[in-house]
C-alpha cells in the first residue's frame, strides 16, 4: 500500500514538472498559484539547441513542446490554449441579469436582424457576399467583439470562423466556456475590401446595430479584440499597448480590452498577454458566481 503510495506521488511529480515545463515553453509566467516563473531568458534544464517553428501554420506545435505536452488521453485531463488544465465550468448562468447600468434593449436580436436587412446603408455592401449579424447565446454573461468579418466570415455569414477564430474558440475554452456559452459579434457586418480597418463613416453607420445588440443581451463582461473595436466601444484614442489588461466601461458594462487573435497567429509571444487578461475575465465571472 505504501509502495503504491510512492508511486502515486512519483507520477504525479512527473506530471507536474511535464505542466511546470509546458507553461514555460508557450511563455506563461504566472498560473495562479506562484508555480512556473518563466522570464524568456535560457533556464537550466533547456539546454537543448533552438528548434525552429512556423507558428503560423494552423495547429503548429513547438516539437519540445510536443514532447512534453501530457499525454491527454491517457489522463483523462484536456488543456487549454495556454497549457492550463480545463475545469469544465457548469455552463453560463440562464436567465436575464440586471447588473449593468444602461437600459436593456426591448428589441430581440431577430427584430435588430430584421432591421439591418439586406443593408446598403454603407458602400461595404457593394462588395460583401454575407452580413454577418453575430451568433451565440443571446443571454450571454460574456460577449466578444471583433473588428469585421474577414474571407471565412464573409462566405459563411458566421463571425470568427476563419483562422483567428479558430484560435479564439481556444481562448474560450480556456476558461472553461464553449463558444455557444458566449456570444460574438463584429464592429462592423460587412467584410472591407482586402480586410482594411473599417473607416470611419462605416463604422458610424453599423455600430448602432452592435450597441443594440449589446444592451439586448446585457453581458457582466465584453472583451474587446484588436484596437478598433475597443476604441469604437469604449470612445477613446488610448493605445492597445497602454489599455490591454485594463478593465474599462461601456455603459456601465466592464470591458477587458486585448489583442486580437489574428495579431497572436503573427506574433504568437503576445499569447502570454491575452492569458494574462483572460484570466481577469475569468476571474471576475467566477468571483460574481458567473461562470
Ligand atoms: N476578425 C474579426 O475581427 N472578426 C471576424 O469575425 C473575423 C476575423
Amino acid at each position: 500500500m505504501a509502495r503504491e503510495t510512492d508511486a502515486e506521488i512519483a507520477e504525479i511529480t512527473i506530471q507536474l514538472k511535464e505542466h511546470l515545463r509546458f507553461y514555460r515553453e508557450i511563455g506563461v509566467t504566472d498560473i495562479g498559484g506562484g508555480a512556473a516563473k518563466a522570464t524568456g531568458e535560457p533556464h537550466e534544464e533547456a539546454a537543448t539547441p533552438a528548434i525552429e517553428v512556423d507558428y503560423s501554420a494552423p495547429d503548429s506545435i513547438h516539437p519540445q513542446r510536443k514532447a512534453t505536452m501530457p499525454d491527454e488521453s491517457s489522463r483523462g485531463l484536456e488543456f487549454n490554449l495556454f497549457g492550463e488544465p480545463i475545469t469544465p465550468a457548469p455552463g453560463p448562468k440562464s436567465g436575464r441579469h440586471v447588473a449593468a447600468t444602461q437600459t436593456p434593449c426591448d428589441l430581440s436580436l431577430e427584430v435588430i436582424r430584421e432591421d439591418i436587412g439586406d443593408c446598403t446603408r454603407c458602400k461595404l455592401s457593394e462588395h460583401r457576399t454575407n452580413i454577418v449579424f453575430g451568433e451565440g447565446n443571446p443571454h450571454a454573461r460574456l460577449v466578444f467583439v471583433g473588428e469585421a468579418p474577414g474571407a471565412d466570415e464573409d462566405a459563411t455569414g458566421r463571425p470568427f470562423v476563419g483562422r483567428a477564430g479558430q484560435l479564439l474558440d481556444k481562448i474560450i475554452a480556456s476558461i472553461g466556456l464553449r463558444r455557444e456559452d458566449v456570444y460574438i459579434a463584429n464592429v462592423v457586418k460587412c467584410r472591407p475590401p482586402q480586410n482594411r480597418t473599417p473607416e470611419k463613416d462605416e463604422t458610424s453607420t453599423c455600430e448602432p446595430f452592435l450597441f443594440r445588440q449589446l444592451r439586448f443581451i446585457n453581458p457582466s463582461v465584453i472583451v474587446t479584440l484588436g484596437l478598433p473595436a475597443f476604441q469604437t466601444l469604449c470612445r477613446t484614442r488610448e493605445s492597445m499597448s497602454r489599455a490591454r489588461g485594463q478593465w474599462r466601461d461601456w455603459n456601465g458594462v466592464k470591458v477587458m480590452p486585448t489583442f486580437h487573435p489574428a495579431y497572436l497567429l503573427r506574433d504568437p509571444t503576445k499569447k502570454r498577454e491575452v492569458w494574462e487578461d483572460i484570466r481577469k475575465v475569468r476571474d471576475y465571472l467566477a468571483k460574481e458566481k458567473l461562470l
